[in-house]
């Protein structure tokens, strides 16, 4: 499950990343309005958490910008006012529910899960890609029919490849999911996850664009 969290306050944003990696979500955060209406607007999330108040682009605009353009990801909504007007907007603009500041983490994800449910989004399935295989309820990945030994980082680095087959990672995008930051030492313990990950599978397993970034091979013939 990919969870888009727009959230520019980086105190709440590590704290909800936190959580919701425990439960083992995967997690892409953005601060900025205008990259936040970008990214959601690919529908790639199965859930956006939405701060109203972003840099940028107000979180409201942003929301009703994706309905308007037909965006039928759930939504739910933070705002640090709690205001009665805000919510009425809020839902007016075709947020699916509504979390006033300050929460409890474990109110934010119960939120999250029955909107989820409501939504018919259950990480039921199993994903295959190349000779990976991906079970989310399970927590559980297998590489050539072998169930891999993985610690909890090298499971959400390899979900996010087995997510996106084909798809060339820069290792700041594979810090900023696994570890909700890019920074240098984030990008140094990508390139050192993923050097683990070959020696647990095959060296080939994940490939190297040079001057790019990593990729899972897309399904062979
Ligand atoms: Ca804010």
């Amino acid at each position: 499950m990919k969870i888009l969290l727009a959230e520019d306050d980086a105190n709440i944003a590590s704290l909800v990343t936190d959580k919701l990696h425990r439960e083992g979500y995967l997690v892409e955060v953005l601060a900025n309005g205008p990259d936040v209406w970008e990214t959601g607007e690919t529908g790639d999330h199965d859930a956006i958490i939405l701060d109203l108040g972003l840099p940028g682009m107000d979180g409201l605009s942003i929301l009703k910008r994706w309905r308007e353009a037909g965006l039928d990801t759930p939504i739910l909504v933070l705002t640090a006012r709690g205001s009665w007007m805000e919510r009425v907007d809020g839902f007016d603009a075709g947020a699916d529910d509504y979390l006033p500041k300050p929460f409890r983490g474990e109110e934010l994800l119960a939120r999250l899960r029955a909107l989820l449910r409501r939504s018919g989004r259950t990480p039921s399935r199993v994903k295959a890609a190349d000779r990976f295989t991906l079970d989310e309820q399970a927590r559980r990945i297998t590489f050539d029919g072998r169930e891999l030994d993985l610690s909890p980082l090298e499971y959400r680095m390899l979900s996010v490849f087995i997510e996106r087959p084909g798809v060339v990672l820069t290792s700041a995008e594979l810090a900023s999911q696994v570890q909700g930051r890019d920074d240098d030492a984030a990008k140094n313990a990508v390139e050192a996850m993923v050097a683990r990950l070959r020696k647990k599978t095959d060296s080939a397993a994940i490939e190297t664009k040079r001057g790019f970034g990593y990729v899972l091979p897309e399904k062979r013939p």
